[in-house]
């Protein structure tokens, strides 16, 4: 039963920009297991986001290999939720049918009032209780972010691809959605693959830390984050271990900025 949800073997991404051929990825290997947290770091421009097009079937591999629960990705993969970095909701839509979309669009049998209850539960889930009416031009960026996040849930995907979910938020509030975040997917027992480009919250909430090299990305480490789950993310920040972690993965990581230096 330990067989990877998502595999990819030998990946590389060529990009034609009007001409200008671009190398996003090169000889990428990973694997992600079942209810396994994993996180992407790298700096900006090293194909983060590309790797999760290719897993969510947006895009295809130009060399390699990738496979979702055993099977080559060849369309748009429903099994997985994905919230990409610019996701936003439909502004003409109050909160609740921003929610409920999902539903709507997938789950036709679904009648109205249990897709009514659906959509109230994951409001409450997220902290949104009583938005549903207001339209997404009355919310805070941090609430329409916890909207989007329960747009993606409401499906319940076993899978979630999330490129950099909380870069915009407060720190307080980025502590709390993280906090949110790993508690359900521990609960539902979901797989994720996270891209950030904060180490700390990779860390925090992690199974295993994937680093990118600049462009063209290839995996420069992947280190296993020993820490017992369900994590109080807080907290978690200020034992040893993390530390420690924190130390090794910045050493790997400050190299691929450029200077080579304490960037
Ligand atoms: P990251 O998410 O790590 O910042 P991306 O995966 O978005 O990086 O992009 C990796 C590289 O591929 C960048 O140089 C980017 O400009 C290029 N790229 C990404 N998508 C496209 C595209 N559709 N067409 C052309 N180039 C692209
Ligand atoms: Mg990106």
């Amino acid at each position: 039963m330990d067989e990877p949800v998502i595999e990819l073997t030998g990946v590389a991404k060529l990009f034609d920009a009007r001409g200008v051929i671009a190398k996003a990825l090169d000889e990428v290997d990973l694997v992600v297991r079942p209810q396994r947290f994993v996180a992407l770091v790298g700096p900006s421009g090293c194909g983060k986001s590309t790797v999760l097009n290719l897993v969510a079937g947006l895009l295809d591999p130009s060399a390699g290999s990738v496979r979702y629960r055993g099977n080559p990705v060849e369309r748009p993969n429903r099994r997985v939720g994905y919230m990409t970095q610019k996701d936003t909701l439909l502004p003409w839509r109050s909160v609740a049918d921003n929610i409920g979309l999902p539903l709507e669009l997938a789950c036709r049998a679904l009648g109205r009032a249990e897709r009514h209850d659906r959509v109230e539960q994951m409001m409450e889930l997220v902290g949104l209780a009583g938005f549903g009416r207001h339209y997404p031009s009355e919310l805070s960026g941090g609430m329409r972010r916890r909207a989007a996040l329960a747009r993606m849930l409401i499906y319940e995907p076993e899978t979630l691809l999330l490129d950099e979910p909380f870069g915009a938020l407060d720190a307080q509030l980025k502590l709390v959605m993280q906090q949110e975040l790993a508690r359900l997917t521990h609960l539902r027992q979901m797989t994720v693959l996270f891209v950030t480009h904060d180490l700390t919250e990779a860390i925090a909430l992690a199974d295993e830390v994937a680093v990118f090299t600049r462009r063209p990305g290839r995996i420069r480490r992947l280190c296993k984050i020993d820490l017992p789950q369900p994590r109080d993310i807080v907290s978690v920040r200020f034992t040893p271990d993390f530390a420690g972690y924190h130390d090794l993965l910045w050493n790997e990581l400050k190299e691929e900025f450029g200077t080579g230096g304490d960037a």
